[in-house]
């Protein structure tokens, strides 16, 4: 791999492939896989994941919002696209795009029957999303009566599929809990598909439900972090590989005398003779300031090196007092060795928002295939 010579974020589409074969291997081969590549596929960028693993034949695609479900129609997407969080106001761009709203309450079932009936349409795709304990967005078990009767009355849509949201797949203390929305959601979907005389698919597995209750896959299995490589525990995250590299380089070296400051509001006060290097990457592409007081550090020739004090919105300071190193060298923040997950305890937070948090600034490279 040639060195970095600016703040890139590398994606491996052989670690993608890897990810993906992975977690095929978990599932039965009748259970269909949606790839969730909202939020810019994780940070990554979603058009080039999303056409990558429509040719590795996902069945499905899901994003949060309708405008990110435009995108992946306007880059060439031809699988069916459920949209997770819709917005009334975007139902006939929605229609137009061909994309599948999930349906979550009274209200917005009938905002969608309105318009989908206005737009002529008929057995347009639906998915039903049940509340099981997550108490996020969702249809609750008593609903089911009003939701059949609804849903029957009109030719407007069809129910392609019902589905739920587990609280703490990864967490193994939660297991009674989790087990318990299971059970739910089978109760559910039972009465529902009795009800309306035909099978919508049934799914309610993220990425660790995948891994954690195979039990659970159903019809079809809806993974996000999976496939960008995190496994949500050591024993896991062994099968996955990150698919993202994040590289900048050293633009400066500074020596700083003891007693000296470095920064923002002078956040870091040495007290001995040190050596500083200054990066090209701040809160503005990602780096929040959480990171900052040697909280966070980024690796330099395979070292540690301790953010020292704030976050700028564009520039890093780093201890290298113990590091061979020049300006102009390679800086990895996070990557398949020094991982996401990692960098992101320092912070108290969870790879998810470390790495869907990588502004568009950031360039970013395919590499791979
Ligand atoms: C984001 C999301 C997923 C993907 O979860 P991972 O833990 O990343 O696999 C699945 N289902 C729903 C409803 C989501 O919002």
């Amino acid at each position: 791999m040639p060195k970095a010579q600016e703040t890139l974020l590398e994606i491996d589409l052989n670690a993608l492939k890897h990810n993906f074969d992975h977690l095929k291997s978990r599932l039965n081969s009748n259970t269909k896989f949606m790839a969730v590549v909202k939020a810019f596929a994780y940070g990554s960028d979603a058009c080039e994941i999303a056409n990558y693993l429509q040719k590795l034949e996902v069945e499905y695609f899901a994003v949060a919002f309708v405008h990110e479900g435009v995108q992946l129609r306007n880059a060439g997407i031809t699988k069916p696209i459920l949209v997770l969080h819709p917005q009334a106001a975007n139902f006939k761009i929605l229609i137009d795009n061909c994309l599948e709203p999930n349906l979550y309450n009274a209200k917005i079932l009938n905002q969608f029957i309105a318009v989908a009936s206005a737009e002529n349409q008929t057995n347009y795709p639906v998915h039903i999303k049940f509340n099981t304990g997550l108490n996020r967005l969702g249809f609750s078990e008593t609903d089911v009566d009003y939701l059949s009767t609804t849903v029957k009355k009109t030719t407007a849509i069809t129910v392609k599929s019902i589905f739920s949201h587990l609280a703490a797949s990864e967490d193994l203390n939660e297991k009674e809990f989790t087990l318990n929305q299971i059970a739910k959601f089978k109760r559910i979907a039972d009465s529902i598909t009795k009800a309306l005389n035909y099978k919508p698919l049934l799914h309610i597995c993220n990425t660790s439900g995948i891994l954690n209750y195979p039990e659970a896959h159903f019809d079809m299995v809806r993974s996000g972090i999976g496939l960008y490589g995190f496994g949500n525990s050591a024993k896991e995250n062994k099968n996955f590989k990150p698919i993202g590299t994040l590289k900048t380089i050293i633009s400066q070296i500074h020596t700083i005398q003891k007693g000296d400051s470095v920064g923002y509001n002078r956040a870091y006060t040495t007290d001995s003779v040190i050596k500083s290097a200054t990066l090209p990457i701040g809160h503005a592409d990602g780096i929040g300031r959480q990171y900052g007081k040697g909280k966070g550090y980024v690796i330099i020739n395979n070292q540690k090196a301790p953010i020292l004090g704030n976050v700028c919105m564009d520039m890093i300071m780093v201890n290298v007092t113990d590091i061979d190193c020049e300006e102009g060298d390679e800086v990895i923040v996070f990557g398949p060795n020094a991982t996401a997950e990692a960098l992101a305890e320092t912070a108290n937070t969870i790879s998810y928002e470390l790495i869907t948090g990588i502004s568009q600034r950031v360039k970013r490279l395919f590499v791979g295939q």
